[in-house]
């Protein structure tokens, strides 16, 4: 699984040339309308209300589950645009003026008991993104999450990070509904969210993800890798960010990194498919 999601996704390196002809003028603009918008917020948010119990949490706590709250919940401020022409639709972040964002964990590879606890200390739902030749050994495992909110979806069986390039319509639509179907056996629901391995995707990918019956391909906005946090714009948290990360050994650390990063911005961490529709 070395090379996983080192490949951008096709539209990321056009969004980050566009960004750079806009120039430094209008970077500094858009982060003025950001700091506005924050300011303008007429009544106390939620999440004043909210700080004291996350500054609370942030301390190592010896007993995570005596800890468990009750999530808040926010009313979308977005709707997941509809398949159009047979194409799925692809997600990167998601608009919203909510203070939220999304944490996304991929492929399945390391499953330590480590892990499990800390979700469960942080509280963490999370969109799962499970490759079933990697988790074929202990599909049980995932089922901790899954109890605590957390939900499976779709990223392929094989993990052919080059099935854009290498296969055609067919092949990837069996990759996916072999992953679909596994979903279904072990964890009893169908994804309705798509990774691509790699995070690389075409029209006949997006083709293939509506027939296989989800409803969009979702790619990342940040990382959590190596222990630190790599932003894609900027260098920290924004509301409707997309986090990546993955089930590997380096799993705490990285999780540690996204958590500083959550606070420091002051953001819920919310279950993308129950703010999309798609739970
Ligand atoms: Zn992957």
């Amino acid at each position: 699984m070395s090379g996983d999601h080192f490949a951008m996704p096709f539209s990321i390196p056009s969004r980050r040339a566009a960004l750079s002809l806009l120039g430094a003028s209008m970077v500094a603009g858009l982060t003025a309308c950001t700091a506005a918008e924050g300011a303008e917020s007429p009544t106390p948010s939620p999440t004043d209300t909210a700080a004291p119990e996350a500054a609370a949490s942030a301390t190592p706590t010896p007993t995570p589950t005596a800890t468990k709250r009750l999530r808040r919940t926010f009313i979308p401020d977005f709707q997941l645009p509809p398949i159009v022409g047979g194409l799925a639709p692809v997600i990167t972040k998601i608009p919203t003026k909510h203070p939220i964002v999304f944490l996304t964990i991929d492929d399945g590879n390391i499953k330590t008991p480590e892990s499990v606890k800390l979700m469960a200390e942080y509280d963490y739902p999370a969109s799962l993104f499970l490759t079933r030749d990697t988790i074929a050994d202990n599909p049980a495992f995932f089922n901790a999450f899954k109890a605590q909110g957390s939900l499976v979806e779709n990223h392929t069986v094989t993990h052919n990070i080059n099935m854009v390039r290498q296969w055609g319509y067919q092949q990837q639509v069996n990759d996916m509904v072999g992953m679909q179907e596994y979903a279904l056996q072990h964890y009893g629901r169908r994804p309705t969210l798509f990774r691509p391995p790699g995070g690389a995707y075409s029209n006949v990918m997006r083709q293939a993800v509506a027939d296989a019956g989800m409803k969009a391909i979702v790619t990342w906005e940040a990382k959590a890798n190596a222990g630190k946090m790599d932003y894609q714009v900027g260098n920290s948290l924004r509301p409707g960010d997309i986090v990546l990360m993955h089930f590997r050994a380096e799993f705490a650390a990285d999780l540690g990194a996204f958590r500083a990063a959550q606070l420091a911005a002051g953001l819920e961490v919310v279950l993308l498919e129950d703010f999309l529709g798609v739970a």
